[in-house]
């Protein structure tokens, strides 16, 4: 079963440059899927069509049965509750501990305190902070407080994790830990995991599914793939 469609997928900004030419991909549920390519080459703008921050200007977007490319706006928390969106700059707040930084994501749905407990405990468990529950962002490495954005991204159980360029302020063993953590989430939740990134070492050691993108058009899609040089 496909998790994601998309068919001719164009996305053109207003100053007229377009960052995605007719693409047509589909991906299973519980794939894991590297997304590669040069800066400007368009990795950005397909995680941002795919959470619906920008509308593609052409073609259909299918994410878990939501018709993205059309859905309504009031209708966007339907898809946003189908996914957790991980970045390069982790976005925790400053103020708020591990702990509440993930639970945070959970009082905003309005669940209920003991199920919102049980949840971000085994979310820190399993990107391995349970004993860092009461430190603030300040506290923890780069490394740490990636993982603490990773836990806040799965505590809702999304069925799709985007990740744009999760590793790209950490270096290559922490970036290693990073991806530890992601591969196990995709292997013990099944959750489907998109990562954008340029990190060639990482795709080619992962040896995962490869969307590899030129100018915004697509060059390769491959199982197993390796870091394509022509990027
Ligand atoms: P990547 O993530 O691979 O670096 P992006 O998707 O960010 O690529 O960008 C692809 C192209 O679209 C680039 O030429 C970039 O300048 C352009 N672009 C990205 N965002 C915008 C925007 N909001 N407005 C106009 N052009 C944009």
């Amino acid at each position: 079963m496909d998790l994601i469609n998309l068919k001719n997928v164009e996305k053109k900004y207003k100053n007229g440059v377009t960052a995605i030419y007719d693409l047509s991909i589909s991906l299973k549920k519980g794939s894991f899927t590297f997304v590669i390519g040069g800066s400007g080459s368009g990795k950005s703008t397909l995680i941002k069509m795919l959470y619906r921050e920008e509308k593609p200007t052409k073609g259909q977007i299918n994410v878990g049965g939501l018709n993205v490319a059309k859905l309504r706006n009031k209708k966007v928390y339907k898809l946003r509750r189908k996914l957790g969106i991980v970045f390069q700059d982790y976005r925790l707040l400053p103020k708020q501990t591990v702990y509440e930084n993930v639970a945070f994501a959970m009082e905003v749905i309005g669940a209920k305190k003991d199920v919102i407990r049980k949840k971000v405990l085994r979310a820190l468990e399993e990107v391995g902070l349970k004993n860092k529950i009461h430190n603030y962002p300040d506290q923890l490495s780069g490394g740490e407080q990636q993982r603490v954005a990773i836990a806040r991204a799965i505590v809702n159980d999304p069925k799709l994790l985007l990740c744009d360029e999760p590793t790209g302020n950490l270096d290559p063993e922490r970036s290693m830990e990073i991806m530890k953590v992601l591969e196990d989430i995709n292997k013990s939740r099944g959750t489907t995991i998109i990562m954008a990134t340029h990190d060639k070492d990482i795709v080619n050691r992962m040896k995962k599914q490869v969307i590899t993108l030129k100018d915004g058009h697509l060059v390769e899609f491959k199982k197993k793939g390796v870091y394509n040089e022509i990027v």
